[in-house]
């Protein structure tokens, strides 16, 4: 089955989808599970339609890191192996995104002398990236560590979602069995690049959110207050 286990709903400073249309384009787009992965921010939601992993993609000191099936927000500005710690202190798997990405030098762990061997599964495919060679970089990383890998979309908008993905075994009835699943490696990372024009969109979006344009007014309903 379809996951998409790397996407932003508007309540990244730079994304722009909210949740609901981002699970109804997901279905439509045959993606089974989806983990929203909003910056250094929990974003809990429930859907009936698809298999919706909680995550999160925190900023550390060197890069950035996320975590999926987590129950409490992780605060952004640690180290990462202290980042990577408290993600599995709640049973999360840790996956390190876009690691060689020269495109995001400040986000790409490795590019910031982070070993990655230590951590659960590496993104080698994310739709973002401008060409190929970071992908060929972390899948060759990858495959000489036997690490874990996947494929994300990365999405901000809806239009990317499900771009690139990753294939999961086909009995995963719930988010424990994607993370076993992640755990032991059985993931394929699948699809292709998003077209350019995307990267216009992140900027305009923080611009939006600024003056208020385009801010969601009520947070959904998430650990901490429910
Ligand atoms: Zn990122
Ligand atoms: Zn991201």
């Amino acid at each position: 089955m379809k996951a998409d286990l790397h996407t932003h709903t508007w309540y990244s400073p730079d994304g722009m989808t909210p949740p609901s249309l981002l699970i109804r384009v997901a279905k439509r787009k045959g993606l089974r599970v989806v983990a929203i992965t909003d910056h250094n921010r929990l974003t809990i939601v429930r859907s009936e339609d698809v298999i919706l992993v909680p995550g999160e993609e925190v900023m550390t000191t060197r890069g950035e890191i996320i975590g999926l099936g987590i129950t409490e927000e992780i605060p952004p500005g640690l180290d990462p192996f202290e980042t990577a710690d408290l993600i599995e202190e709640q049973g999360g798997v840790v996956v390190i995104p876009h690691p060689f990405d020269w495109f995001r030098r400040r986000t790409a762990l490795f590019l910031n002398g982070v070993d990655m061997n230590r951590f659960h599964v590496v993104e080698v495919l994310n739709a973002r990236y401008v060409d190929y060679t970071p992908l060929v970089r972390a899948y060759t990383y990858a495959k000489e560590k036997a690490l874990p890998m996947v494929g994300s979309s990365d999405a901000h908008t809806p239009w990317e979602v499900g771009v690139a993905y990753t294939l999961l075994p086909d009995d995963i009835d719930d988010v424990y069995d994607v993370l076993i699943a992640l755990r032991k490696g059985l993931c394929k990372p699948f699809g292709h690049l998003s077209p350019p024009l995307v990267h216009i969109f992140s900027p305009l979006m923080r611009i939006f959110h600024k003056w208020g344009l385009f801010k969601p007014h009520s947070a959904p309903s998430s650990v901490k207050n429910r």
